[in-house]
């Protein structure tokens, strides 16, 4: 089961990597360890502020990008496909280059998760309006957005995995 998920989350990952992570499930250790690194949850609790955020990202680091009509908290987005959205090619938003990207959809789960988890999916959603395919200049702008943006985009797909094992939510 684990195995399996750790496939699909890390689609590269090899033997050494997958040990590592079996590890980290054992005995309770990656709720301890996600806790440790990530104790608060944020308080971006609405549309409105989560609009103020990522549009303050935007603003900030994407100035010449297109503008984006929507952006909102959806429960209809299925928090494990906005997550493998992390690694492989794209769900509706992510359609081809013709299609602008107007509108950015954070799955509803994210409102109760750590500030740098809700950073990490706005920073990836955003970068998209840039280069759809998750490519070199991708993680690029992700990046600059985010320093430690590779380091935090891990973090979150191991919650993802605890998740789905059946983990309770850890910031609830
Ligand atoms: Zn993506």
């Amino acid at each position: 089961m684990l195995a399996d998920l750790v496939k699909k989350y890390f689609s590269d990952s090899d033997e050494e990597f997958f040990k590592s992570i079996k590890g980290l499930f054992a005995e309770k250790k990656l709720e301890e360890y996600l806790k440790y690194k990530y104790p608060l949850n944020h308080n971006i609790k609405n549309d409105d502020q989560l609009y103020k955020f990522i549009q303050s990202l935007k603003k900030r680091h994407l100035k010449r990008s297109d503008p984006l009509k929507t952006i909102k908290y959806d429960n209809k987005i299925i928090l494990e496909k906005q997550a493998l959205g992390l690694h492989t090619t794209h769900y509706r938003n992510h359609g081809n280059k013709l299609t602008k990207h107007t509108e950015i959809l954070i799955a509803i789960e994210f409102k109760k998760m750590p500030f740098e988890f809700l950073k990490c999916i706005s920073v990836h959603e955003l970068a998209h309006i840039k280069e759809k395919s998750h490519n070199k200049f991708f993680y690029k702008l992700c990046l600059n957005m985010m320093p430690f943006y590779n380091e935090v985009e891990l973090d979150l797909r191991l919650y993802l995995i605890f998740l789905e094992l059946g983990g309770k939510d850890l910031w609830e």
